[in-house]
């Protein structure tokens, strides 16, 4: 396929306006959970994250080791415990989009919030949960001089839509599961797929590997064992790359390069937007775990009071009650009626369990 048929890689950015009632900001487990106490008092709620999956810490920083802390599961991996979460919240059809970051948040006229992220998706919702943890999972820029020009044009840091790949000579570096899933779920529609790496041992998950040496005996990528050392393009549009291999340097035809050096931790957006911090993290009461702005409420890892553990199950707490207070701006003038999901009819209904 020719280049100059391909729409440009930003073009499939979206602008669209979602009205719902709440917006919860991370998918991670407090943020997954505040979807099920929000779903038994009928809030429908679209969920944001920067990553290109559920889990939050869980999933990105230890997916495999144990947690022997969560009430009734006596170990759990990362993992598991966002598998599981996500099959609690199933019955409340959550909307996830993933691999957008919010970066704006500010109050409309009719007392609504209006937030935008960084791909153009705005939303307007009743209640906001922030439900951030330890701030914005930000990628590591490899050390490559130049970089820069590239990224948002050519250089990428996440897919939001596979099709902006197709036809395209992709190179993906790293050594990761996000490296190896991307390889996985490109080698199809790219025109060639060249997965870079340092060394021939993989820190993915096996299968995953396996997967990928099985696409590399077949031709259909190729693997290459080294450092991409220079960029070479023009106005942020890659045409090729150099990578130092033990054979000598190879220049590899590349219009998309995809980096999964890892993430690092910074707390973004949440800064700006208004809120009263206590060292960064978002002030709440410990009744509602509301912010200094009504409606918008923060949970887990982002939010603090006096005595805050930073642990899963204080963010479960902390969930439960948050949405009894999001029911009264949702519903204002609705009473709300207590009731325990074990003998309450109607809860089991919204559950699917009835
Ligand atoms: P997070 O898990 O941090 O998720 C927040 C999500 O919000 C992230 O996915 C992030 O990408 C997203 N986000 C942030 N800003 C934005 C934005 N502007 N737009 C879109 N998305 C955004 N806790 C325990 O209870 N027991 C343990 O044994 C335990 N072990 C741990 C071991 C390790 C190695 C680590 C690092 C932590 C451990 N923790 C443990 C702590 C636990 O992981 C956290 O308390 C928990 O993950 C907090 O959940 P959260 O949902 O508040 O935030």
């Amino acid at each position: 396929m020719n280049m100059t048929s391909l729409p440009a890689l930003d073009a499939l950015e979206k602008t669209e306006l979602i009205e719902t009632d709440a917006v919860v900001i991370g998918a991670g487990p407090c943020g997954l959970f505040a979807v099920f106490e929000l779903g038994l008092l009928d809030i429908k709620a679209h969920v944001i994250d920067i990553l290109d999956r559920p889990g939050g810490q869980c999933a990105e920083l230890y997916p495999e080791k144990p947690i022997y802390d969560v009430p009734a599961l006596p170990v759990v991996s990362g993992q598991e415990l966002t598998d599981r979460l996500m099959e609690q919240i199933k019955p409340f059809a959550p909307v996830f989009h993933f691999s957008e970051r919010i970066d704006a948040l500010s109050r409309t006229g009719d007392g609504r919030f209006r937030l935008t992220s960084d791909a153009g998706t705005e939303f307007l919702a009743k209640v906001i949960v922030v439900a951030a943890g330890g701030g914005s999972f930000t990628p590591k820029r490899p050390p490559l001089e130049g970089i820069e020009a590239y990224e948002g044009k050519s250089v990428f840091y996440s897919v939001r839509k596979m099709e902006t790949m197709r036809g395209r000579d992709v190179v993906i570096v790293g050594g990761g599961d996000s490296a190896l899933d991307w390889t996985l779920n490109l080698a199809p529609i790219a025109k060639s797929l060249t997965l870079v790496h340092r060394r021939d041992e993989f820190r993915a998950a096996p299968h995953s590997v396996e997967k990928m040496r099985k696409l590399v005996a077949e031709a259909s990528v190729r693997l290459l064992i080294g450092q991409v050392t220079t960029l070479e393009g023009e106005a942020g549009q890659l045409s090729s790359l150099v990578v130092k291999t033990a054979g000598g340097p190879e220049r590899v035809p590349c219009n998309a390069m995809l980096p999964f050096f890892g993430l690092t931790m910074k707390l973004g957006p949440v800064a700006d937007w208004g809120l009263n911090l206590h060292e960064n993290l978002i002030h709440v009461d410990t009744e509602r775990f509301e912010s200094s702005e009504k409606g918008i409420f923060a949970i887990g890892d982002i939010n603090w009071y006096p005595g805050k553990l930073k642990l899963i199950l204080s963010g479960f707490h902390e969930a439960a009650l948050m949405a009894q207070a999001a029911h009264k701006v949702v519903y204002p003038g609705k009473k709300l009626l207590f009731q325990y999901t074990t003998s309450s009819s109607s809860l089991q209904k919204k559950l699917g369990v009835k």
